[in-house]
């Protein structure tokens, strides 16, 4: 018998994903061939298409290819003529790439803390961290749930400043039925092979309905040109490229299915773990797309270990608020300045969660958990 992706795996890890790969494999093998014996390798059909369905799919008018999930920010923010000198409002609790590219585009990242039950910024944190620098404020959509966009778009109002969403970890979340990335100004995604939807490689697109936007950040992602070796701006070199986007179309097809998928084993793991561990909050305007089903709990090194010797693998999104990391403690704030990101990064587990995983590895996984004895945070 031949067997089903996934199964007959002796360690299930938190994230598979050449199982992803394995799931589509035909479809995919035959989108690579079509590029090899293509005439383009950059920039040329695959992702003027992907482009186009992937705009579609989020609602807005424009997506433009780039080089990955952080240069989508920054290439976003530079679009938007923010940089030397200007302040973008932040989470502390986020991956690191989130600030890296707010740095990159030479602007000043201004952390605030988070909330504690869906980890994503605090519309009030905001508020207070507003200065008259302030450029815009950058919403990360953390392990899949939409940031307080109700609270954020007043806020954004009340002081006439832009909202980028950085939906790395969002891809088909939605918030009152609208998608992110299609709410604020600019919506960054990354297809890092680990995402919901994933590259076999390194890959980013920023999505916008504005034209002018959206036609800037193309000339920033090659070397500013509009024709050929005709440079009107100083630009880049952040091009996504036609293997990547030959997979990505063939991806894109499964995401709906794959995030009911995640949907529904999510419903399974929290009905199970509810009352032993901290399980994830959904608002109710909210579709949370579980990129990672985050568990907190207060004994979280013994939960980890107890849960390798069961063959399960876990992570921790994220082990060090951003502040507390070498490269910007003292700089971009101070131990306890943002204490609910940090009590989170001290009880958060990323548990395996993602299409493919077959019943019988849900049940090892939930079983493991249920024997670690271990409580919630
Ligand atoms: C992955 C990720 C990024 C960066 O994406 P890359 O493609 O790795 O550069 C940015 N923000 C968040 C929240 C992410 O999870």
């Amino acid at each position: 018998m031949i067997p089903r992706p996934g199964s007959n795996r002796p360690f299930i890890p938190q994230a598979d994903p050449a199982l992803q790969y394995r799931r589509h494999k035909e479809a995919i093998d035959l989108a690579i061939a079509r590029v090899l014996t293509g005439d383009h390798y950059i920039l040329g059909p695959e992702v003027e298409a992907f482009e186009q369905e992937f705009a579609a799919f989020c609602g807005a008018r424009y997506a433009v290819g780039v080089a990955s999930g952080t240069d989508a920010i920054r290439l976003a923010l530079l679009g938007m003529g923010i940089g030397a000198g200007d302040e973008v409002i932040v989470p502390a609790h986020t991956a690191v790439a989130t600030v890296a590219a707010v740095e990159r585009a030479a602007a000043l990242p201004v952390l605030v803390d988070i909330e504690a039950d869906t980890y994503t910024l605090s519309a009030g944190a905001v508020a207070d961290a507003i200065t008259p620098r302030t450029r815009a404020i950058l919403a990360v959509h953390l392990y899949g749930h939409p940031a307080d966009m109700a609270r954020l778009l007043s806020v954004a109002e009340r002081h006439g400043l832009p909202i980028v969403e950085d939906c790395a970890q969002a891809h088909g979340a939605s918030w009152k039925q609208r998608p992110v990335g299609s709410i604020g100004v600019a919506g960054c995604f990354s297809f890092y092979p680990t995402k919901n939807l994933g590259a076999l490689g390194d890959g980013g697109a920023v999505v916008t309905n504005d034209a002018r936007l959206a036609e800037r950040i193309r000339l920033l992602r090659q070397y500013g040109w509009a024709e050929r070796n005709v440079s009107t701006i100083p630009g880049d070199n952040s091009r996504l490229d036609e293997l990547q986007a030959a997979v990505l179309r063939v991806k894109l097809a499964h995401l709906d299915a794959d995030t009911e998928l995640r949907r529904d084993l999510a419903g399974m793991f929290t009905r199970t773990l509810r009352g032993q561990v901290g399980t994830p909050a959904e608002r109710p305007d909210c579709r949370h797309v579980y990129h990672l089903y985050v568990i907190a709990t207060a004994a979280r090194r013994d939960f980890q270990d107890r849960l390798k010797q069961l063959s399960v693998g876990t992570g921790v999104h994220y082990p060090h608020p951003v502040h507390l990391q070498p490269a910007y403690e003292g700089r971009l704030g101070r131990r306890g300045q943002f204490p609910t990101a940090e009590r989170a990064c001290e009880s958060v587990v990323s548990l395996p969660l993602y299409p493919g995983l077959q019943l019988e590895e849900v049940e090892r996984v939930l079983g493991a958990v249920r024997a670690t004895g271990v409580g919630g945070a």
